[in-house]
């Protein structure tokens, strides 16, 4: 798990509404119509009424719960449609009042709750739904299948469809951020064709909490491995699962090779989590147990599957080439001075060095553009500071000064 940063916070956000915004409003608009005409108001006036015939049929065909034919929504036969719904109604005018008051506030730009819905923290996206339910009496099954027409994912596609656009354009995530295994920078190829993609994951599911199915912290970018053979649709939380927008694994999770002592080979990838069991950070990385894959459901490392994936044949002979690169450099100091060289240019030397010997990043603010790089400074920090009293001088600070290790 390597954090998302974003750039700069305040355009990002003020992005995300243009290119948004007025969507939403234009289907929350119709929305709104239609729960009016269905409460018996604002019929006098259905001259445009291709643009919500089919979004009433839906709201009734929710409150009937049974499909409704599209004949009965045409103009001709709409306003006798809805009185004779309106008769036979079980769930009356007065029921849809606390959903029209919803809309009707998202829409209104006095209350910016539109605004506050689609730009809020990530700490706060897992109860954002329940409190706009709650804030607007809104308790029934039927009343959040009504609101969800306009938050559906799958169907509003001029909606998603800007959604993907936008995040094509800021390209947060070059590298998937829950695996940091493969490339999910959008690129776009000859006659406008994406070349290269990402798949935008719900971090909390979209069917549990619909109404934070466009809120741009809730949309991680990644492969395709975490969010369409691993994660799924497995029902997230603060407590047992950890977003990328609001923290990396850091020191709190590091990675270690476990050696053959006799062929000098990787055998294995190992997990060490820098907590006491059970921690809130524990939780989020495993779940209800302290080792990796018991609690399958909870934790990103079982979710994601870390465990057979940081130990697949490539990964452990890669990590066997890597240590063994760095090994020949600490136990050769006429290399390392000249890594290090210039004491003014040391830092920069080193990192030049490291990221041709390791193929990843060094510094953790850039682990993001890079695959496998925070397993590989993890490997080298751990080879490294065990050895830190044999360095030439200067070493060690470098190593530490963007990266704390906790022993
Ligand atoms: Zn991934």
């Amino acid at each position: 798990m390597i954090k998302l940063t974003i750039a700069e916070p305040d355009n990002f956000r003020n992005d995300y509404m243009a290119a948004v915004e007025n969507l939403i409003l234009k289907e929350l608009k119709i929305l709104r119509r239609s729960v009016d005409h269905a409460r018996g108001n604002g019929l006098d006036d259905l001259s445009d009424i291709r643009s919500f015939q089919f979004t009433t049929r839906d709201v009734i065909a929710i409150i009937c719960d049974q499909e409704k034919n599209k004949d009965d929504f045409l103009k001709k036969n709409y306003e006798t449609t809805l009185n004779t719904f309106r008769q036979g109604a079980i769930i009356t005018p007065h029921d849809l009042s606390p959903i029209y008051d919803l809309i009707d506030a998202l829409i209104d730009p006095a209350t910016s709750k539109l605004r506050e819905l689609l730009l809020c923290e990530p700490s706060e996206l897992e109860n954002k739904s329940d409190e706009l339910y709650n804030e607007f009496g809104i308790t029934t099954v039927e009343e959040k299948k009504i609101i969800k027409i306009v938050f559906n994912y799958k169907t509003q596609t001029d909606i998603t469809n800007a959604i993907k656009g936008f995040f094509q354009i800021k390209n947060i995530a070059p590298f998937c951020p829950y695996c940091n295994f493969h490339k999910t920078r959008y690129i776009r190829g000859t006659h406008g064709r994406g070349a290269e993609g990402f798949q935008l994951d719900h971090f909390f599911d979209k069917a549990t909490h619909p109404l934070i199915s466009f809120s741009v912290f809730n949309l991680v970018p990644c492969d395709w491995p975490c969010n369409g053979t691993n994660k799924l649709s497995t029902d997230f939380s603060d407590e047992y699962h950890l977003n990328p927008y609001t923290d990396g694994f850091n020191q709190t999770m590091v990675f270690k090779a476990k050696i053959d002592p006799t062929e000098l080979t990787v055998s294995k990838i190992l997990f060490k989590i820098n907590e006491n069991f059970p921690s809130d950070r524990y939780k989020q990385l495993t779940g209800n147990d302290p080792s990796v894959d018991v609690d399958t459901l909870h934790g990103n490392l079982n979710v994601f599957q870390f465990n057979s994936r940081y130990n697949d044949v490539d990964i452990l002979e890669r990590a066997g080439y890597v240590i063994e690169n760095l090994n020949h450099t600490i136990n050769n100091h006429r290399i390392f001075k000249e890594v290090l060289g210039d004491t003014a240019d040391s830092y920069t030397n080193y990192k030049n060095w490291y990221q041709r010997n390791t193929a990843g990043r060094f510094d953790p603010l850039e682990f993001i553009h890079l695959p496998l790089s925070k397993l590989w400074r993890d490997l080298h920090d751990d080879i490294y500071l065990k050895k830190a009293t044999e360095l030439p001088e200067g070493a060690k600070d470098i190593i530490n000064r963007h990266y704390t290790v906790i022993p």
